[in-house]
């Protein structure tokens, strides 16, 4: 199977009441972890880089975009499980519009500077481009509060109005929407954020596109599926697969003797002694964990 629309996906997730994960990489190794599961599981998936991080000032080297979307375009055109690409959370607008260009098949703006206005007005502008390339737009309502590791601290959310919601799709015309609805972004650890299933359902009921729910790594596994059933096509994975890789690499050099071993062994034959082999099926075994709570396992093959 090959590139297809997000819209289609989420479309069909409603349809067999699961929802599709987007596990979001940053490297080669991250997204190969991430497509090996979908295709031993069968499971549709959303891959994809975030765009806030790739097109990030801070950034040592500028990256160029159309490298990681060479690579993404590969992995879903040459994947046996149906396969959306997403640049997601760029602040950066002629950046989301290069990344369309590029070949990502949806795009998401984020809003966290914007009015509610300035928003209407910036996904307007971004569906009406991709739209006519057969690209897709997601955006957010609400805002998510987020955790900041360095200083052990949260900043403040605010919870989708529904109305509000409503009133941003129909004028939009946007392709699927985020949503706050006590879900909290690098949430790690124990502490699990609670869902309000009363604001799930009423934005399932008035919102005509389907809802996305961020923050996966830190939301309640119960809630989560709660949520699936009341209306979210959509589960945003991130944080939790960065750790996973971290403490993948960190198990490897504290369990083996590096300096004594072949550097190609390494780094380079993708043998029992490769550290970045390791770290790519250590994201496989947590992707397929994430698949089994969204329901999505063996749900590919329904796909037409
Ligand atoms: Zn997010």
């Amino acid at each position: 199977m090959a590139l297809v629309p997000m819209s289609r996906l989420l479309t069909h997730a409603r349809q067999h009441a699961y929802a599709v994960g987007y596990f979001e990489s940053w490297n080669m190794e991250s997204m190969l972890g991430v497509i090996d599961a979908a295709e031993q599981m069968e499971s549709p998936v959303i891959i994809g880089f975030n765009g806030g991080f790739i097109g990030h000032e801070d950034r040592i080297v500028t990256e160029n975009i159309y490298y990681y979307a060479g690579l993404g375009r590969a992995v879903a055109s040459h994947a046996n499980v149906p396969v959306a690409f997403i640049f997601n959370e760029a602040d950066n607008v002629p950046l989301l519009v290069k990344a369309l260009k590029a070949g990502f098949n949806v795009i998401m703006h984020d809003h966290e500077s914007c009015t509610f206005e300035e928003s209407i007005e910036v996904n307007k502008y971004l569906v009406g481009i991709a739209h006519a390339q057969d690209a897709e737009v997601e955006a957010e309502i609400g805002l998510l509060p987020a955790v900041d590791m360095a200083t052990n601290t949260m900043t403040a959310g605010e919870n989708t109005d529904p109305d509000e919601a409503e009133d941003f799709v129909r004028q939009t015309d946007v392709d699927a929407l985020a949503i706050a609805v006590g879900n909290v972004h690098m949430l790690e650890g124990q502490k699990k954020s609670s869902l309000y299933m009363d604001l799930v359902e009423t934005l399932s009921k008035k919102v005509s596109v389907p809802l996305v729910l961020h923050g996966g790594t830190g939301v309640d596994e119960h809630d989560l599926k709660e949520a699936i059933k009341l209306g979210i096509a959509k589960v945003n994975v991130g944080t939790i697969l960065r750790r996973t890789f971290i403490d993948a690499l960190k198990g490897y050099y504290l369990s083996r003797e590096v300096d004594t071993l072949d550097p190609n062994d390494v780094t380079s034959k993708g043998g029992e002694m490769d550290m970045l082999v390791f770290a790519r099926r250590a994201i496989t075994g947590e992707v397929i964990r994430m698949m089994n709570l969204f329901g999505s396992i063996k749900k590919a093959s329904l796909f037409t």
